[in-house]
Parts: C-alpha cells; sequence; structure tokens
C-alpha cells in the first residue's frame, strides 16, 4: 500500500531528494532535527485537544486553558530544550496564542473530533493519511478546522491540507463507525492562533474528486522518480524550504541550500 500525506505532497513537491532522504528510515533516524516552532506548536495543539477532550463546556475556561498549556509546556520541556530555541520567548508567544483563543473562540463548542491521525483509501493500492486536529458539526454542517501556530499569517492561502482532511473524513471508514453515520464536510478552515483568523473554504464534491485526482497524479510522479531516482538520482531543488530540510549536510546542493536554510526569516516559516 502506498501513503501520502498532504505533508509529503508538499515535501515532494519543493523538493523530490528531501522526499527520498525522509523515505530512508536509516537517514530520517540518523538526521531528524528538533525544531523549536514545531515543538512549541505542538504543545499548542495538545493543549486544545486536551481542553475540548478533556472538559465539559461548562469547565471550560481561560484558566483552564492555561494550566493545560502550563503543563504541557512542563511534560515536553526537554524535547523543547533540545531543539536549542528560546524558552521565554516561544512560551510567550503560545500562551499570548491561547489567551487570545480564550477571548475569542467559543470555549464552549463541542467538536465532533479532535486531534488525531485519520486515513482514506484513494484508490484500491494508495492511501491518503492526515493528523486532522478538530471537526465540529454545526445546524447540520461539517467544519474542519486546521489551527496554525505561525507567527505571521502567509499571504497566499493555499486549500490543499483542508481538502485532503475533508476527503479523509467524508471517506474514513473506522470514522463512519465510530460516529455511527457518515461525515460530510461542508467548510475547512484553517485558524491563525496568532491573530485568531479564520480562513475558510467551501467544499463539495466535485472540490473533493479534484484532490482525489491531484494526489493520484502525485503518487504517479513520486513512483516514476523513485524508479528514476534508484539509476540517476533525483533533483534537489534549492529554496525557502531547505529551512525545514534535515538533510542539508548530506544535501548534493549543500552550499546553496545552507545559504537558503540561514537566509529564511522566521516570519517565512510556516508552522
Ligand atoms: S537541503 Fe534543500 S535542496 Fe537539499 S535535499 Fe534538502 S530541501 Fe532539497
Amino acid at each position: 500500500m502506498f501513503e501520502i500525506s498532504p505533508y509529503t505532497f508538499r515535501m515532494f513537491s519543493d523538493c523530490p531528494q528531501q522526499y527520498f532522504f525522509y523515505n530512508q528510515k536509516d537517514l530520517k533516524n540518523k538526521y531528524r532535527k528538533s525544531r523549536p516552532y514545531f515543538v512549541a506548536g505542538s504543545i499548542v495543539h495538545s493543549t486544545l485537544k486536551n481542553f475540548f477532550s478533556c472538559y465539559q463546556p461548562g469547565e471550560r475556561d481561560q484558566e483552564t486553558l492555561l494550566g493545560l498549556f502550563k503543563t504541557e509546556w512542563a511534560r515536553n520541556l526537554l524535547n523543547f530544550q533540545k531543539s536549542g530555541g528560546d524558552e521565554q520567548l516561544y512560551f510567550q508567544r503560545m500562551r499570548d496564542q491561547l489567551l487570545l483563543f480564550a477571548e475569542k473562540q467559543d470555549l464552549r463548542a463541542e467538536p465532533a473530533l479532535t486531534e488525531d491521525y485519520y486515513e482514506a483509501f484513494l484508490d484500491e493500492e494508495t492511501l491518503l493519511k492526515g493528523k486532522i486536529d478538530r471537526a465540529d458539526k454545526i445546524n447540520g454542517k461539517t467544519i474542519v478546522i486546521d489551527y496554525k501556530t505561525n507567527k505571521t499569517i502567509p499571504e497566499n492561502q493555499d486549500p490543499l491540507q483542508l481538502y485532503a482532511y475533508a476527503y479523509i473524513l467524508n471517506e474514513d471508514a473506522k470514522l463512519k463507525l465510530k460516529l455511527e453515520g457518515e461525515f460530510k464536510v461542508s467548510q475547512a478552515s484553517y485558524l491563525y492562533l496568532s491573530a485568531s483568523d479564520l480562513y475558510t473554504f467551501e467544499v463539495d464534491e466535485e472540490i473533493l474528486e479534484k484532490t482525489r485526482q491531484m494526489f493520484l497524479e502525485k503518487v504517479k510522479e513520486i513512483k516514476k522518480t523513485e524508479n528514476e531516482y534508484s539509476r540517476t538520482g533525483t533533483e534537489a531543488r534549492v529554496g525557502k524550504h531547505c529551512h525545514f530540510c534535515d538533510f542539508v549536510e548530506i544535501c548534493p546542493r549543500k552550499a546553496e541550500a545552507a545559504g537558503f536554510a540561514k537566509s529564511t526569516s522566521e516570519a517565512e516559516i510556516s508552522e
């Protein structure tokens, strides 16, 4: 079974070389690095998951949310310190995002599901996987929500990740059993916690079918490149994404990539 996710779709599109490094377990284990913005972002995600899944609507307030955040922060402190990030800066930034969340968002919402891994078939031999933050059912409509902890909001919003999640939720067989019914997603939103801003996209059958085709096309491209890669090597595409790449030191374009990795400002990083 071939597996793809919005994350690996984007990685392959940015740089096939990084994708192939990433898919070799020994290289991944050896070179994978902890990064402060990812560790801090994942603490915020766990805090929000616990907030909605462990507390009844009437029990949820700002104090509870911050208490959970401090517990999660302490639990992940060692991991954060390994990432080399500025502890005070990130703690403050993530805390501020949650304070804004408590002020602007509906704390009494009752999500139909909270953060977990979900998957659905694209065809008989291809599985689409994703870690989905949340889905709400409001007035009969299902809305997917993806939390973003970026410091700044990107100018252009790419809905592909949201469409992929909508597809998965509509098709995930185990989820259908668990929820005793179908999930028909009609909207999907990025929620940027730094400003509490929502970017919402409508979803329908046609969009989801196009999404399915796009992922299948990408899988074809990956498989084709994979065959050629084993004989001739593949393309290392240098760019801003090198900032996130764990494999700079073994990259065939190491010198150029290192320059890009350093010159990318934090504001450009999409978490
Ligand atoms: S450093 Fe940049 S060019 Fe090299 S493999 Fe990583 S993403 Fe690709």
